[in-house]
């Protein structure tokens, strides 16, 4: 395959831009693409060249893969990549990628279907010994037989979309009784996100890690994996928070973690980047959970920590080069951390927001990165997923990176919507999520909005009425600057938020 001069990016925001550097790096360019919405996103300026692909909503523009591939053809392009959702994980759009003569920068559409679907993929690591979680491997189609199977595997069970994906189309099912009532709605959630009402049955681990592991592969059989990432704190089973390496992972489970990752990939025949999820109990005991064939939103913590440009050895692996990073030559250095800055309430249930961002300051300095691809003064979409930015910070060891997110949350400045940083801060701060004591019931069992008020930096308002307060409380002439009263009752309160875990 003949190396990639121009590259198409079919996706937006932060990963648009996450990618187009990295083209740029290695002198590649770059065709952005945008809707009607995104007119004035900053991955339209970065690009080389951007060309409109229709109206806001995702259907009509960034979901358009026959626009996108002429689009392609038109300006050029030799290769498109897909970023992560919209059509990232399109098994039909890889496909008329290659039948068009132009490069997928991901796997074969193959493995795209293998993986796409959750049964499939335990069907295709099943031809290897990779621990799964109790459960059924294929759709139900008889409840009777469902019910019996469920009581044999025990309860708590999980009803699972097929199709599933983004935490959708799944029920917890607590006994026999809710049984019917959880499986219609896990069903009709299937067919509504996903078109696909078919639903499988599993044990339902109840205090459970989620552990990933990054995956590469070339075009000739070689696969390596680079280490775990720990994404258990979550909201409405997504990832909020992710963190490389786990703590609660040892050298032993890494080695045998990373062994099943790759066999999982070698189940169908898997090239590029690509997650290989699990889930791990209170004994450590870990199962495979399915497999992402992209780029993850994460990603940057593991390139903080292995010091290796995904983006750079997918488009190398596109190109047809064989990996140039051995196994044996990898190792993990120091500590990443990512916090997703999410447009959601999250004292209001992580509701999410829309708004204009009126002020948006970033945080600097060493050890903090931030990815994103929005700008003072623009507006968050509802069109699209409510993420505003990915906050990393990378330390020497894992406190030191906590240290470092903590500053960086309270330099970081977003007014005009509410964002999922204050959470971010509450959880960093917390002795479970200090120690490692934490799996993804963190939010249930923590976290509450009267937790959160508590945590939080004073608003506009509460310091409005601190000054009120000093006024109303001064009979003399005011001998000290109201701005150090103020600053003065706003210390105590940082030191009883300190104290609050
Ligand atoms: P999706 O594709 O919708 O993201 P996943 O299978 O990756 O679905 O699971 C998403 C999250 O749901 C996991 O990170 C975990 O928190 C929870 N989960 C999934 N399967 C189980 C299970 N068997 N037991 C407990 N929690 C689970």
């Amino acid at each position: 395959m003949p190396p990639i001069k121009k590259i198409l990016v079919a996706n937006r925001g932060e990963i648009a831009l996450r990618i187009m550097r990295t083209a740029r790096e290695m002198g590649i360019l770059t065709v952005a693409i945008f809707s009607e919405a995104d007119r004035m996103s900053p991955h339209v300026r970065y690009a080389d060249e951007a060309v409109c692909v229709g109206p806001a909503s995702s259907s009509e523009s960034y979901l358009r893969g026959d626009k996108i591939i002429n689009i392609c053809k038109e300006l050029n392009a030799d290769a498109i990549h897909p970023g992560y959702g919209f059509l990232s994980e399109n098994a039909d759009f890889a496909k008329k990628v290659k039948e068009a003569g132009l490069i997928f920068i991901g796997p074969s559409d193959t493995s795209i279907a293998i993986m796409g679907n959750k049964l499939t993929a335990k069907q295709a690591a099943g031809k290897y010994n990779i621990p799964m979680v109790p459960g059924t491997s294929s759709a139900i189609t008889d409840r009777l037989e469902a019910k019996t199977i469920a009581a044999s595997i025990g309860y708590p069970i999980l009803i699972k979309a097929s199709a599933g994906g983004g935490g959708k189309g799944m029920r917890i099912v607590n006994r026999d009784t809710e049984f019917d009532e959880q499986m219609d709605r896990a069903v009709s959630e299937a067919i509504s996100s996903f078109g696909d009402g078919s639903v499988f049955i599993e044990k339902y681990i109840t205090s459970p890690k989620h552990i990933e592991i990054q995956v590469l592969g070339d075009h000739y059989g070689n696969i390596i994996h680079l280490f775990e990432r720990e994404c258990s704190i979550q909201r409405r089973h997504q990832k909020v928070i992710e963190e490389a390496p786990s703590i609660s992972v040892t050298p032993e489970i890494r080695e045998a973690m990373g062994k099943c990752a790759i066999d999982v990939a070698r189940s169908c025949d898997y090239y590029g980047a690509g997650t290989v999820e699990f889930i791990m109990d209170e004994s450590r005991n870990f199962y495979f959970l399915e497999m992402n064939t992209r780029l993850q939103v994460e990603h940057p913590v593991t390139e903080q920590i292995t010091g290796v440009d995904l983006v750079k050895q997918m488009i190398l692996i596109a190109e047809g080069n064989p990996l140039s990073i051995s196994q044996d030559n990898l190792i993990i250095k120091g500590h990443a951390i990512e916090a997703r800055v999410y447009a959601e309430d999250a004292a209001n249930d992580f509701l999410p927001d829309v708004g204009t961002l009126q002020t948006y300051n970033r945080p600097q300095g060493n050890g903090v990165r931030v990815d994103d691809g929005f700008e003072q003064g623009m507006d968050i979409p509802i069109y699209y997923d409510p993420m505003i930015a990915k906050l990393i910070t990378y330390g020497e060891n894992r406190d030191e990176a906590i240290n470092k997110m903590v500053r960086a949350i309270d330099e970081y400045q977003i007014s005009g919507v509410e964002t999922t940083l204050p959470f971010c801060r509450f959880v960093m701060q917390h002795k479970a999520f200090v120690s490692g004591e934490f799996d993804t019931n963190f939010v249930n069992k923590y976290f509450s909005a009267e937790n959160l008020k508590r945590e939080q930096k004073p608003s506009s308002e509460m310091l409005a009425a601190l000054i009120t307060a000093h006024l109303a409380t001064s009979l003399k002439p005011v001998e000290t600057p109201i701005n150090d009263s103020v600053s003065a009752n706003i210390s105590k309160w940082r030191t009883r938020r300190f104290n609050n875990n």
